[in-house]
């Protein structure tokens, strides 16, 4: 059964509302994360993966948004892990975090002037995009948001409007998923997702001056990537054109996972299906947030 943990007290997640005039729902005053767990069949355990990492970027965004949150990470991550027991489920899931002005005030106020409210849910959650067929992408018309604009590298529910109009075009085309570009027409990254390009044998990715969100699977993909298979991530901007040319491209994301991209902008990424480099991270990314592999077991927080 799905639970939530409102304001300091667990309750089943029908029972977690909130009113009509929350500060939050009209002006995305809010930081969220999305952390997964995941279910190991053969053992028969659940494991979140990074909660720790998740919760510090949470708190760092609540600071900009001067939302106050009464938890560390570590204590964040044993609410969590409470959270997850009582929902004993069986299967993969997601847990959403999100810290929220909380006050029933219809006001464009400054942020102090707003209480702060919390809540955590974890509901069961599978495959986002397809992870074997190689998706289908587009370059978006819209352009990511600056850091002079709503700060891109915290997760505040308002900047989301961008990735979710950038998606609303993408699909009404027919595309699996967009790619968003910074004012300058460098590659900064998807909706929900950052991005790898693998050419000459080297992986290249777009650095936080692309306005990307500095991703927690991002980090863990470029270290298995040096660790495992000795290839260097080289971080720098990435032209559109660039994309049309790599032999391999891929998506990463607590909720993407790493999606192989066979397609931009019509134009074939290698032969359009997943990539040999691509399809080996996915194999040991999916070892190691299953608690598979001893050696980066420490990422995983056993339930
Ligand atoms: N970019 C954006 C805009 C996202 O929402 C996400 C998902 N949190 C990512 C990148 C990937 O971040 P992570 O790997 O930490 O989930």
């Amino acid at each position: 059964m799905s639970y939530a943990f409102l304001n300091g007290e667990f309750m089943p997640l029908e029972n977690a509302k909130v009113g009509v005039m929350t500060h939050a729902l009209h002006y995305g005053t809010a930081i969220f994360e999305g952390i997964r767990g995941n279910w190991n069949p053969e053992d028969e355990k659940m494991f979140i993966f990074q909660p720790e990492q998740h919760y510090k970027r949470f708190l760092q965004g609540c600071k900009i948004m001067r939302i106050g949150v009464p938890y560390s990470p570590e204590e964040l991550t044993e609410i969590t892990t409470e959270l997850v027991r009582k929902t004993g489920y069986k299967q993969d899931i997601y847990i959403r975090p999100l810290a929220f002005k909380g006050s029933e005030r219809v006001a464009v106020l400054k942020l102090q002037d707003v209480d702060d409210s919390l809540v955590i849910f974890a509901i069961p959650f599978g495959a986002y995009l397809d992870l074997e067929a190689a998706a289908n992408c587009c370059t978006s018309s819209w352009r990511r948001m600056s850091d002079y604009m709503i700060p891109p590298d915290a997760k505040i529910s308002g900047l989301y409007v961008n990735g979710i109009l950038a998606k609303t075009e993408a699909t009404l085309a027919g595309f699996d998923e967009a790619i968003l570009l910074t004012e300058e027409g460098y590659v900064s990254e998807g909706t929900g997702e950052n991005i790898f390009i693998f050419n000459n044998g080297k992986l290249v990715t777009p650095g936080v001056y692309d306005n990307i969100l500095k991703g927690i699977t991002r980090d863990t993909v470029i270290d298995l990537a040096r660790n495992e298979l000795g290839i260097e991530t080289v971080e720098r901007h990435v032209r559109r054109s660039e994309l049309y040319t790599a032999d391999e491209c891929f998506l990463t994301g607590t909720a993407a996972h790493l999606t192989p991209v066979g397609k931009i902008d019509n134009h074939l990424i290698g032969s359009g299906e997943i990539g040999e480099l691509t399809k080996k991270l996915q194999n040991l990314y999916f070892d190691v947030i299953r608690g598979r592999n001893p050696k980066y077991l420490h990422l995983c927080k056993l339930v």
